[in-house]
């Protein structure tokens, strides 16, 4: 016989196979419970005394919770088993029988603390709601693929080892490359550039690792970002596709995950947009008594943008220069220029990116370089790139995790990512 996935158990007639985990089981003397999970559900098995074969009913209750078990049986109507359904078993086999006593805790009512359960991550998977983040996520990522190929954006893979820095600043990973040192890609930023002044519309789910030493509920070391570049392209142009890329993928999650949205308790609707110049939003900030930062947003800032926006994609642009990447374009291409073209993307009170237009122009990315302390030579094939042809161009990354993480309201960005690596963690 074939298996039967368990939501299709429930419209099946007469015996099916499945297979699955315990996820409990309770024994009423007569009648025994059990309840079966797979990935797309759970079904309750119930035994009868005397009816059920007694080998079968026997082991029923004995099996150590989450342990795999392959289950035979007929599928009968019982108006008061959740779904309506249950399975009267004819046949139980161990497939792998779990310990008795688990690490952490995996019912529904789980209080085991974060750390503990990332400790055991594979275990923390038997839990339905930690499923339901992954299976959101991986809405995300093939909703933000999905996009982006209807924009005409090409999916591009980029190298994660890398010469010099691609954002400036220290935060880098190093590591022995032969005879030369190297580092860990903080991002894909120069390379999709390059991409985009030939191809137009590039786009990349890449990992980024960055050597800062937090520890806060919304950074990791190592993160996956939607990386986007286009060229004849300006801030203003590739704001309107972020806000546009946010509100599909809202929109996909919201009717393929309706499930995991409901289980994790999260009501979601399309997000509205607004644009703000930095300048306006720091006078607004500071009109709410909000302690401001003349370079960059502060978390309490970015805070006090959803109670005043809910439910709102803010775009703050005219940015700093000041607060901002060597390549990213000042205003009015001035070298000297106070603002930039760059933006801010605030979204249920946190950035979820950092855009903006880039310096195209040889010269200019060379003073911008040494204005922010860096060396010139170090950025030679990155400024050669724009030697030939390369037009005006903008792009913008947004974090994966943390859109996640924004999206469902998580306390912890731990808890958008399998395997994450942090100042401490580094298994599993
Ligand atoms: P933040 O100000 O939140 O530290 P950033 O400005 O340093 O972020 P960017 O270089 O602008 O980060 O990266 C683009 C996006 O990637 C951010 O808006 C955020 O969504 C995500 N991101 C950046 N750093 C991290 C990190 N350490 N962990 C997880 N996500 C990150
Ligand atoms: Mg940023």
């Amino acid at each position: 016989m074939e298996r039967t996935l368990i939501a299709d158990a429930f419209k099946a007639k007469g015996k099916v196979l499945l297979k699955g985990w315990v996820h409990d089981s309770r024994d009423l003397s007569k009648v025994k419970f059990l309840v079966l999970k797979d990935r797309t559900g759970r079904i309750q098995v119930t035994g009868v005394s005397g009816k059920t074969p007694e080998k079968v009913f026997n082991l029923m209750d004995k099996i150590n919770k989450e342990s795999a078990v392959l289950i035979e049986g007929s599928v009968q109507d019982s108006p008061k088993a959740p779904g309506g359904k249950e399975i009267l078993p004819d046949k139980i086999e161990i497939l792998a029988e779990a310990d008795v006593n688990l690490p952490i805790d995996v019912s529904d009512f789980s209080k085991t603390e974060l750390p503990k359960r990332i400790d055991y991550r594979f275990l923390d998977l038997h839990r339905e709601k930690a499923q339901a983040i992954f299976k959101i996520q991986s809405t995300l990522l093939q909703a933000y693929r999905k996009f982006m190929t209807e924009e005409g954006a090409i999916e591009a893979i980029f190298p994660s080892i890398i010469s010099s820095s691609s954002e400036g600043g220290t935060e880098l990973y190093p590591l022995k490359y032969f005879e030369k040192s190297a580092y860990l890609s903080q991002s894909c930023q120069l390379y999709k550039q390059m991409l985009a002044c030939s191809m137009e519309k590039v786009f990349a789910v890449f990992t980024v690792w960055r050597a800062e030493k937090h520890n806060t509920i919304r950074h990791l070391n190592e993160s996956r970002q939607f990386d986007f570049e286009m060229c004849f392209a300006d801030d203003k142009i590739v704001m309107d596709v972020l806000a546009k890329c946010v509100q599909f993928i809202v929109k996909e999650v919201m009717e393929i995950r309706k499930n995991e949205l409901e289980l994790l308790g999260v009501q979601l609707k399309i997000p509205k947009v607004k644009y703000m110049t930095f300048k306006e939003t720091n006078d607004l900030l500071k009109k709410n008594k909000i302690v401001t930062n003349e370079h960059d947003l502060t978390g309490e800032g970015e805070k006090k943008l959803n109670e005043l926006f809910p439910n709102t994609i803010v775009f703050v642009h005219d940015w700093p220069m000041a607060g901002k990447p060597f390549y990213i374009m000042p205003k009015d291409a001035k070298v000297d220029a106070i603002l930039s073209n760059g933006f801010d993307a605030i979204y249920n009170g946190m950035e979820i990116s950092s855009g903006g237009q880039r310096v195209h122009i040889p010269e200019l990315l060379e003073k911008r370089l040494k204005v922010k302390g860096l060396n010139p030579k170090d950025f030679k094939s990155y400024i050669d790139s724009f030697r030939f042809g390369a037009p005006p161009h903008a792009g913008w990354g947004v974090g994966v995790e943390r859109l996640t993480m924004v999206l469902l309201g998580l306390p912890n960005i731990r808890e958008a990512v399998l395997f994450p690596r942090d100042r401490e963690r580094l298994t599993p």
